[in-house]
């Protein structure tokens, strides 16, 4: 055994895969602190730096004051804290569905959502660039996954015919794809969801807080209703942590019931619900801040396009500079950090073979930067990386 990882992790070295953990002073922030040097933060998914918001930092304080450090159970037994159902009711409001539950993490949600919603007897068409989150709970179903091209609906159309015979399906996909910064093609989905009997569920994860005025991509094009459920995560632009599920009552009651992540696994502590609800309170003040964001990545994406760069299909705050080869993608990071910029570079398997990247993440307090950001990717440019 120990001979075989060994060996696993010498060949991971040599193909360029072998993943470390920067060690990070300060990661969350406008800047990256690392080994007494500052980069600006172009990596995070804290898209729009609410936990640097004096206001989040204090609802967490106050949920501490009034709730102390631990929940100290699952919300079933002892753990269900006034602040958990004002969260959720927040939610169910926010995404105009009946209920939302509460995970504690958006892939701890992803495991419920498949594994109570799906059974053997389904099938789950799930896009290829969908998060590994969703495969898991996919797979710990027993359900069958049926993996259609990236955003490809004529493929997924026909295997929605192919397997026209089976009673139950679900359609399954990100809402925003977190390594290119593209969107799912959500009116054909929903429609060949209606044609073909199939339940609907949008992973939101990049989308929520950022796209239609804070409460997802399903909301910015009018099409809320017509997906059954949507999940998401409080990790990324709400700056906080957990997982969300917004649907109809029976579904949430239903998941209550029998989602094994939730019921066997203590509930998140007062400090995070408290800075969720304190960002959700500065999106229904400023619910304008991601359009901002999105129209400020939309003139990069222009200007990195102009120099020669591939940013991919990307269309939202995530946005990729594919470069293909692993070294590359490695050097083009060094080069940007020696500008001061921090961009993270992602290789497979995490992306296909051959399509190694920078990924770039805006976010909105480092937008009076960006002279500095587009000025470094010129240099890049021009050194031919
Ligand atoms: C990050 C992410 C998740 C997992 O959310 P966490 O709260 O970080 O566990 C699920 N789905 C997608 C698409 C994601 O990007």
């Amino acid at each position: 055994m120990k001979d075989k990882i060994l060996r696993n992790l010498e060949k991971l070295k040599e193909e360029n895969l072998y993943r470390e953990m920067p060690e990070m002073a300060e990661g969350a922030g406008k800047y990256i602190k690392l080994n007494d040097k500052e980069y600006l933060n172009l990596s995070s998914n804290n898209y729009l730096g609410l936990s640097e918001l004096e206001s989040v930092r204090e609802e967490a304080k106050k949920a501490v004051d009034d709730f102390g450090t631990t929940s100290g159970a699952s919300r079933i037994v002892t753990g269900n804290f006034s602040i958990y159902d004002q969260l959720e009711s927040r939610m169910a409001n926010y995404k105009n569905k009946q209920k939302s539950l509460v995970f504690n993490s958006g892939y701890a949600a992803n495991l419920a959502v498949y594994s109570t919603l799906a059974s053997r007897d389904t099938l789950v068409f799930s896009d290829k660039l969908n998060n590994a989150s969703i495969i898991d709970g996919i797979k710990l179903s027993g359900a069958k996954q049926i993996r259609y091209k990236h955003n490809d609906t004529a493929d997924l159309e026909a295997l929605l015919e192919k397997h026209s015979n089976c009673t139950e399906k679900i359609i399954a996909t990100d809402s925003i794809f977190s390594m290119d910064g593209d969107t799912c093609f959500l009116y054909k989905i929903t429609a060949l969801a209606e044609k073909y009997g199939a339940l609907t569920i949008i992973d939101e994860a990049h989308a929520t807080g950022v796209l239609g005025r804070g409460r997802g991509f399903a909301h910015e094009i009018g099409l809320a209703d017509k997906v059954d459920v949507h999940m998401g995560t409080f990790s990324k632009a709400l700056g906080s942590f957990g997982g969300y599920v917004a649907a109809d009552e029976y579904i949430i009651d239903w998941m209550r019931n029998k989602a094994r992540s939730f019921i066997f696994s203590t509930s998140l502590p007062p400090a995070v619900i408290g800075a969720t609800i304190g960002s959700l309170k500065h999106l229904a003040k400023y619910p304008e801040i991601g359009g901002r964001l999105l129209d400020a990545a939309e003139d990069l994406r222009f200007y990195l396009q102009g120099l020669g760069f591939d940013t991919g299909g990307s269309s939202t705050q995530i946005i990729p500079i594919i470069l293909g080869d692993n070294k590359r993608a490695l050097m083009a990071k060094e080069f940007l950090m020696a500008k001061g910029l921090y961009v993270a570079a992602i290789r497979p398997p995490t992306v296909p073979v051959n399509s190694a990247r920078l990924r770039l993440s805006l976010r909105l307090d480092i937008l009076g930067e960006m002279d500095k950001i587009k000025s470094a990717f010129k240099a890049l440019k021009e050194a031919g990386i």
